[in-house]
């Protein structure tokens, strides 16, 4: 007998309370015809990000979601691994730009505890879906490339101007964004995500 896809006729929570990425989420439910809701609509506060890993993180919000909604929740944790300063930002990404989003200042820290040092780096997406039968399932994906800096492109968020995917010349500011939606650490954690339902 086929395997029962885990989400056939439930709904499921986005644990995130930012439009855009619950969006671009259901966008790629489509083809499951799963539609999802965000933790904002299902009344679900946000949690303290406590874990030490982009995994924990994402597991911590999906098992909160569940928790408060009883609904199959998905989560995401995602950010930007610099190997030469010790993995800086990581799961800290965010906040190095701090609450008024200043990535000019997180650029610079970067390049400044850099110096000399090699400036390999990759963006890592780890999602974690949790289901009312008390599993957890998590899905890592990861982009490889190299810093570059003064910062170029205003087509991305975040990190982008900086980054540089290995196999381009430009970056991820730079890059047609359909491009980087199908190579980034978010589209392959997808994939494994998407993968898994099937
Ligand atoms: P969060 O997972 O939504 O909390 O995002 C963590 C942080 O990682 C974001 O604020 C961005 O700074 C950074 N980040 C995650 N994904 C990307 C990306 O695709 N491009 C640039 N920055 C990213």
């Amino acid at each position: 007998m086929a395997k029962q896809q885990p989400l056939t006729g439930s709904k499921l929570v986005i644990a995130s309370h930012n439009a855009g990425k619950v969006a671009e989420i259901n966008e790629l439910l489509l083809p499951l015809n799963i539609h999802a809701i965000s933790a904002g609509d299902a009344g679900v506060p946000e949690p303290e990000e406590t874990g030490t890993t982009f995994e924990a993180n994402a597991i911590l919000k999906s098992e909160h979601c569940l928790a408060v909604t009883g609904l199959p929740s998905l989560a995401d944790d995602s950010g930007l691994v610099v190997p030469a300063i010790g993995g800086a930002p990581g799961i800290y990404s965010a906040r190095w730009a701090g609450a008024d989003k200043n990535f000019a200042s997180a650029f610079e820290r970067i390049r400044t505890e850099l110096g000399d040092k090699p400036a390999n780096a990759y963006f890592v997406c780890v999602l974690a879906l949790s289901l009312p039968d008390g599993t957890t399932s998590s899905f890592e994906g990861r982009v490889h490339g190299v810093l570059t800096f003064p910062p170029r492109g205003n087509k991305g968020f975040g990190y982008d101007p900086i980054f540089i995917p290995d196999g381009y010349d430009v970056t991820f500011g730079e890059l047609d964004p359909n491009i980087k939606n199908s190579i980034s650490h978010r589209a392959h954690a997808f994939a494994k995500f998407l993968d898994y339902l099937k």
